[in-house]
């Protein structure tokens, strides 16, 4: 069907106003943050309302046009990506908390919503709702659902699915959906909206979500932890957890990654000291429990070669001590005219394994790898660098690097990603994972859902 036909049928649907027509104004659907391009979106809509979405899929259906939902486009997967002329159904309009109820700490809301919104509105209520994405200030909390996002605090408090209890779906061929509900238990059948959750908007259109809540902590101290050599860092990890501490965050970043922050920072840097470093958030609602918690991190620190401890309780003091690791993204890109970005998650004990595997891949290929990340659960972001624009080694041996990292995580008893998802790059690497039972079943359940294929078609999977 042309174009323009398409966007006359969609008038009957949605108001024009709301349909992205203008080749020109389509310029940024065609990628996400991961920034490649693979076809064009034929047009985009902006819903207001779940009925509108069921039409709009309804529509794709009968004329078999495969149809892309879209959060804000943060994705590092290529999810929302179209790799055929799509149609793509945006949820920038839908971004309205429906309720917060504060007895039962819950709240639910719209999918487009920005999640750091979400965030401070309930923390005004003196709720807590604890994912933190780093980009949580730029992507939605539907593509948080879809994506089962996780950020530093996913050491204590877990990721995006420990907080959905309740989820609406608009499914591939525009029925409506409700699983879960305003409940912490439920054993009622199958559990069905965790199947939703992390499947990368490739089972159904999500159009509500029900999220539970804590109270807001009281208290919050920031510790940086500067380790002479790289296994002692991820020693204390393990150690930490294991005496019965629980912090909300422990970041981790090595030499290279400081050296990194600071030719971007300059002088700003809070401490330059060890081979690694450890960031760590403790926070609590009862101040003896958080300075007791202080006090055993200090002892474990001091019986492994810790060379560097600052702690931070203002915030001025925090931000300073956050600064390299908030900068290192920013570091990543200047010092480099290209990159590959990777987010294996490996069990906390295989941390250094890991690391010390991604030396010898450096070594290896000559191509500088830079790690960072979430110590606290294994999930580290490796940065493989292009430094100049002439460099051919990097093009020749990219595709080597990134199948040896998928196979030493999986070796080490690891996943292909712990945030970021598989969409288009990693799913020639689920075998290494899934048997091929185990991949027939996951294709099953899309068949069941989405017999025609229309549905964010060849994602996750080859
Ligand atoms: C600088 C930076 C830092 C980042 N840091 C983190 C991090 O710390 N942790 C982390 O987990 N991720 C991180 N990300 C990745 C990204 O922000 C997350 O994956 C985020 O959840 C994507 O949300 P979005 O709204 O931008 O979704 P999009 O990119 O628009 O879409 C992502 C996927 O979700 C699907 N989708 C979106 N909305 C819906 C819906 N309503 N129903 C069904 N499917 C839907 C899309 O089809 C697509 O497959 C980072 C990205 C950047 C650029």
């Amino acid at each position: 069907m042309e174009r323009k036909k398409i966007y006359n049928s969609l008038k009957n649907i949605i108001s024009e106003k709301r349909i992205v027509f203008d080749e020109s104004l389509l310029e940024k659907y065609y990628s996400d943050e991961s920034g490649n391009r693979f076809s064009f979106p034929l047009l985009v809509c902006h819903p207001e309302n779940e009925e509108e979405i069921v039409e709009l899929i309804k529509f794709s259906n009968k004329e078999k046009i495969p149809v892309i939902p879209r959060g804000r486009g943060t994705g590092l997967s290529g999810g929302a990506i179209p790799l055929y002329p799509s149609i793509i159904i945006s949820t920038e309009l839908m971004d309205k908390i429906i309720e917060v109820d504060r007895e039962n700490f819950m709240v639910t809301t719209q999918p487009g919503i920005i999640t750091g919104d979400l965030k401070r509105e309930v923390e005004s209520l003196e709720l807590f709702y604890p994912p933190d994405p780093a980009s949580l200030d730029s992507c939605s909390i539907g593509g948080n659902v879809a994506e089962n996002s996780g950020g530093p605090s996913a050491v204590k408090y877990g990721t995006t699915k420990d907080y959905v209890k309740g989820l609406k779906i608009v499914t591939p061929i525009g029925e409506i959906l409700k699983f879960g509900g305003k409940v912490r238990k439920d054993a009622t059948g199958y559990n069905m909206k965790d199947i939703f959750i992390g499947s990368e908007g490739t089972l159904g259109f999500i159009t509500e979500i029900t999220f539970s809540l804590l109270p807001l902590p009281k208290y919050s101290i920031d510790l940086l932890l500067a380790f002479e050599r790289i296994d002692e860092a991820s020693n204390a990890v393990v150690k930490i957890i294991h005496s019965g501490v629980f912090p909300q965050t422990i970041e981790f970043m090595e030499k290279r990654a400081l050296e990194a922050a600071k030719n971007f920072l300059g002088n700003q840097m809070a401490s330059q000291k060890g081979e690694a470093q450890l960031l760590l958030r403790i926070d609590g609602y009862d101040r003896e429990i958080v300075d007791k918690s202080i006090e055993k991190i200090d002892f474990i620190s001091s019986k492994l070669r810790c060379v560097d401890i600052l702690v931070a309780e203002d915030k001025n003091f925090q931000e300073k001590i956050w600064k390299a690791r908030r900068s290192l993204h920013d570091a990543m890109v200047m010092m480099s005219v290209k990159r590959e970005r990777e987010d294996v998650v490996v069990p906390i004990n295989s941390l250094s394994e890991l690391i010390k595997n991604l030396h010898l891949l450096e070594e290896k290929y000559k191509i500088p790898i830079i790690t960072f990340g979430h110590a606290g659960d294994g999930n580290v972001h490796i940065n493989i660098l292009k430094l100049k624009e002439d460099d051919k080694n990097f093009e020749k041996n990219i595709e080597n690097v990134l199948s040896e990292i998928m196979e030493i995580s999986v070796k080490l008893g690891g996943k292909l990603s712990g945030e970021h998802g598989i969409g288009i790059y990693k799913r020639k690497y689920m075998k290494l994972v899934f048997s091929e039972k185990e991949i027939e079943i996951q294709r099953n359940i899309k068949k069941l859902l989405d017999p025609d294929n229309i549905f964010n078609p060849d994602k996750i999977f080859l």
